[in-house]
């Protein structure tokens, strides 16, 4: 039996080829209430239209409940007497996977772990003495030493075992306005046939441009494991331009989180560096919501929180300057911005959405100082020079002729096109969380 989690692909997929290796082989997803109740719309769609995609070419038998209880039932029903997964090690996940591990053993079955949803699994790269590296840079050089296997084929001519009862995949109905990207390996692998032949070879100069399309939107595919980055990484290594080498070093990126996060669960929730706890901060009010809203009067943040609920996916640069603005300006803490991310987000992961916040917020492992505060005007004039990032995502300022400054508009062209003067002094409210910190210095 093979059970899929975040692996929703039939090629480069290890765990997948061991059990059919076995014999013929119940392919089982669960649709687990722990992990479906707390996700949004984006993901719950995007989950259901990939299993949708996957059964396309696997006959997937799906059960609704406790893992731990529907594995093993599903389990004893085929005979079966290993079930396959790639290891999980967020901390959901890992927790989990004990339990089931646990209860199928009571029955004389195995659960096997073949590779996981990254290059090299969580806790394998170590420092010198041993211990988890807590720097990027050095990390990702050992990580690239440690070294990853090639990926291999789909399977050929695989033979399938079905449950005799299944439940069907729900229907998840979309917010208005909300449009997600294609899921599923065929989609995953086309985007990313499509980014190799042309955005990468610009990516190193183009990937902190919101206004164009130089990133490679695999966030949400790599999540859903649609794409292994084993795959990418193989294909990178073809590639002998600054592009590859730099989105190489994304993808390590990925990895280091996931590997902060196996190594500290606690900092899904708490400051991965505790002094900023102690920081004063402010309870989320009403300009909290003018933040989720995208109505805060500063342009490229307003383009930002729309795009999310727009598309359930916002550009990295972006991720950073909204985030900046809601802990630094608005001094809310982390924690509260996180949540909204993981609620729209369709690529929103544990480990690189917890660390992005708290590499913004400067409590985070290898952070951004607290002290670099962004201001959120410069940010768009420099990273979105011609504003075709903010005309986009917000149309009150589409019109050039109307708006000809759409990153800091005068308030009578504010007024003439219903935007929001801007809820804070940006200047006032940088002093304001310097002066925070330095009360815990
Ligand atoms: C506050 C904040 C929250 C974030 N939340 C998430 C999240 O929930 N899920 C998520 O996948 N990424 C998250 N990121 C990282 C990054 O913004 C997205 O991975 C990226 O924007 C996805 O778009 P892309 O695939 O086009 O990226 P590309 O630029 O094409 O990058 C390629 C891949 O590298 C990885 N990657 C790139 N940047 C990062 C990074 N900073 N940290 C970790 N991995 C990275 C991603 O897997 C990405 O798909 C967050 C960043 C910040 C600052």
């Amino acid at each position: 039996m093979t059970w899929f989690r975040r692996d929703l692909r039939t090629r480069d997929n290890p765990a997948l080829l061991d059990a059919l290796a076995d014999g013929p082989t119940l392919p089982l997803f669960v649709l687990d209430p722990a992990l479906w109740d707390p996700a949004g719309p984006s993901r719950r769609a995007y989950l259901v239209a990939s299993l949708r995609a996957l059964r396309r070419d696997v006959p997937l038998s799906v059960l609704e409940g406790d893992p731990v209880e529907q594995v093993l039932a599903a389990a004893q029903e085929v005979g079966a007497t290993r079930v396959h997964v790639a290891a999980d090690y967020g901390p959901y996940g890992a927790r989990r996977d004990e339990a089931v591990e646990k209860a199928l053993a009571e029955e004389g079955i195995e659960l096997v772990r073949t590779g996981s949803p990254y290059a090299v699994a969580p806790g394998r790269v170590r420092n010198g003495s041993g211990a988890m590296y807590k720097v990027f840079t050095p990390f990702s050089k050992a990580w690239a030493d440690h070294g990853w296997r090639g990926p291999v084929d789909a399977p050929d001519d695989p033979a399938w075992r079905h449950l005799k009862e299944t439940v069907d995949l729900p229907d998840v109905d979309l917010p208005d306005g909300l449009e997600l990207p294609e899921a599923g390996e065929e989609a995953a692998l086309a985007a990313w046939q499509d980014f190799l032949d042309g955005p990468l070879s610009d990516y190193d100069g183009d990937r902190d441009r919101p206004g164009v399309a130089g990133t490679s939107r695999m966030s949400h595919h790599l999540k859903y494991g649609e794409i292994h980055p084993r795959t990418i990484l193989a294909d990178l290594g073809q590639k002998r331009s600054k592009g590859a080498e730099t989105y190489r070093s994304e993808i390590a990126w990925r990895e280091f989180y996931a590997d902060v996060l196996h190594h500290h669960p606690e900092s899904a929730r708490e400051y991965y560096r505790p002094e900023y706890a102690k920081m004063h901060y402010d309870e989320p009010d009403e300009a909290f919501e003018a933040w989720v809203e995208g109505r805060t009067g500063f342009p490229v943040v307003d383009a930002g929180m729309r795009q999310l609920r727009a598309t359930g996916w916002v550009h990295n640069r972006v991720r950073m300057i909204v985030a900046s603005f809601l802990v630094k300006d608005l001094h809310v803490e982390w924690q509260h911005g996180a949540r909204h991310f993981m609620h729209w987000l369709v690529d929103g992961d544990l480990a690189s959405n917890q660390h992005g916040w708290q590499w913004t917020a400067g409590c985070g492992t290898d952070a951004a100082p607290y002290f670099r505060v962004f201001n959120p005007t410069s940010q768009g004039e420099r990273f979105d020079k011609r504003g075709d990032y903010i005309r986009r995502w917000v149309p009150e300022l589409a019109d050039p002729e109307q708006v000809p400054d759409p990153h800091d508009p005068d308030s009578d062209t504010r007024d003439l096109v219903g935007y929001p003067a801007p809820i804070v002094d940006h200047k006032a409210e940088r002093q304001e969380a310097l002066d925070r910190w330095n009360a815990i210095r």
